[in-house]
């Protein structure tokens, strides 16, 4: 079967690997669509060098063979059904694994392709082999939405730790794909409003196009004082924080998603967090119950409309080059790879 391997930067090829054999606990998913994430971009443009390394960790695709402890076990994927696939490990044993936190899990994450290549998730192929419990079934989605099901479990994660409820006004900093992936998922679950800010105007039309209650740039949210009972900042710029303390009123959450830089530090009020009993969240990858949730709502279609217009652009795997020099050298919601 072939895998996309990236050499160096703006390098990439396809690699014959053997196709894998099922251990009893796994399934063999053929690939019908792989999301091009913010490291896969990374690892093209050369901003993270990591060379040979198999990108691609938003995959799903179609069950072509169960092992033996999982064919025919109810609630486990079987041949023939539509998955999404998590391909983050977890140990199940340390501190954090212990607590219910695997998305803080401290055991470093990663495989190997047979000649030795970094795998970090090895999801530009044709094949990909996970456990049976890391592949969860969704129904009549189409590969193209089920591809978004491990974002969607990154911000359903993100949804449940805010302690958002329906009613609640949100807010969200950055109109980029997550950004628009909170603004879909809060209005389905029930937000009074959702606002979106970004610097690009572009952005901020498609916002408005898809629902948004209103958009704003950051400078002209800086007026909005108190206009949200939530916010989640996305795109975690110099000034973000603040901006989104700003935006918050008294008694919500401010949700630290992510995108920031490593050095960025912000000053807060501590007088101002305690009068206004105001919450600063850190949010990170997602968990088990995140992915149920995200099939879920992958199953139903109910964000089947919003997904549509996140898919910038798909693409063969033969043509993975071109994929992968359009999501690093242009602003892109999602491009697919695959089928
Ligand atoms: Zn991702
Ligand atoms: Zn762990």
């Amino acid at each position: 079967m072939k895998v996309a391997v990236v050499t160096a930067p703006g390098e990439v090829e396809l690699r014959d690997e053997p196709t894998p054999d099922v251990a009893p606990d796994e399934v063999l998913v053929e690939v019908g669509a792989c999301g091009l994430c913010t490291m896969e971009r990374r690892l093209f443009s050369g901003e993270k060098q990591i060379y040979p390394v198999a990108p691609g960790h938003e995959v799903a695709g179609r069950v072509v063979a169960a092992g033996s402890a999982v064919a025919g076990l109810s609630g486990s994927p079987q041949v023939g059904d539509q998955v999404t696939v998590d391909l983050l490990t977890r140990c199940g044993t340390c501190r954090q694994c212990r607590r219910g936190r695997s998305a803080l899990c401290r055991v470093p994450q990663g495989g190997a392709l047979t000649d030795g290549t970094i795998s970090m998730g090895a999801g530009l192929a044709e094949l990909v082999r996970v456990k049976a419990a890391a592949a969860w079934p969704v129904g009549d989605a189409s590969s193209d939405h089920a591809s978004m099901g491990e974002p969607l479990a990154c911000v359903a994660h993100s949804v449940r730790l805010s302690g958002f409820r329906a009613g609640d006004r949100v807010a969200v900093i950055g109109g980029g794909y997550m950004g628009r992936l909170h603004q879909a998922l809060t209005r389905h679950l029930g937000a009074a409003e959702v606002g979106v800010i970004d610097v690009s105007a572009d952005r901020l039309t498609d916002a408005t196009e898809a629902g948004a209650s209103w958009t704003a740039t950051p400078d002209a949210a800086a007026s909005r004082v108190d206009a949200a009972d939530i916010t989640f900042v996305t795109a975690g710029a110099p000034g973000a924080l603040e901006l989104a303390v700003s935006l918050t009123d008294d008694g919500g959450t401010v949700v630290l998603y992510g995108a920031f830089p490593k050095d960025l530090t912000a000053p807060v009020s501590p007088d101002g967090i305690h009068h206004h009993e105001l919450s600063i969240v850190g949010v990170y990858s997602q968990e088990p119950e995140d992915w149920r949730t995200a099939a879920g709502l992958l199953t139903s279609g109910a964000l089947a409309p919003d997904l549509d217009r996140l898919v910038t652009a798909r693409f063969g795997l033969d043509a993975v080059g071109d994929a992968m020099a359009l999501a690093a050298g242009s602003p892109v919601y999602r491009v697919l790879v695959g089928g």
